[in-house]
């Protein structure tokens, strides 16, 4: 279920639980920027979600309000965390949903990293 991106931030939401380690994940990388671990249910053979250290509901609201430290900390996390799975030379993707019409299901700001086979042009 889509959610309303307008919602002030909800600290009960799935990835606020996984930052502060009340619910496991398979942790990829973490630094005092970001926390990046295997998305639950992959869609291509790497699917790695990136999520900043901050209660930011969506893209719209991290941009907007985020101190540019922990903007640029979360960009250069998502990059070492390609570089960390060797996708940077047979390319991969990023993706974040963004709201009811981009789907986005859990409202705390997520960028999605899938790679490990050819992707093509759009995904599904
Ligand atoms: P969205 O549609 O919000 O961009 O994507 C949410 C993603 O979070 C989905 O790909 C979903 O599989 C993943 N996800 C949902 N709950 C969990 C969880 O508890 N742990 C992990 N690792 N991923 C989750």
């Amino acid at each position: 279920m889509p959610i309303d991106p307008t919602l002030p931030y909800d600290d009960q939401n799935i990835f606020a639980r996984i930052l502060r380690g009340e619910i496991p994940c398979n942790k990829v990388y973490e630094d005092d920027h970001a926390l990046a671990f295997h998305d639950i249910a992959p869609q291509t053979p790497v699917h790695v979600l990136v999520v900043p250290k901050g209660g930011y509901v969506s893209w719209d609201d991290f941009s907007a309000h985020a101190p540019a430290e922990l903007i640029a900390g979360f960009v250069r996390a998502v990059g070492t965390v390609a570089r960390q799975l060797d996708l940077v030379e047979p390319g991969y993707r990023l993706l974040a949903n963004i709201g009811g019409d981009g789907g986005q299901e859990v409202a705390h700001l997520h960028v999605h990293l899938f790679g490990g086979m050819p992707l093509g042009r759009m995904i599904a």
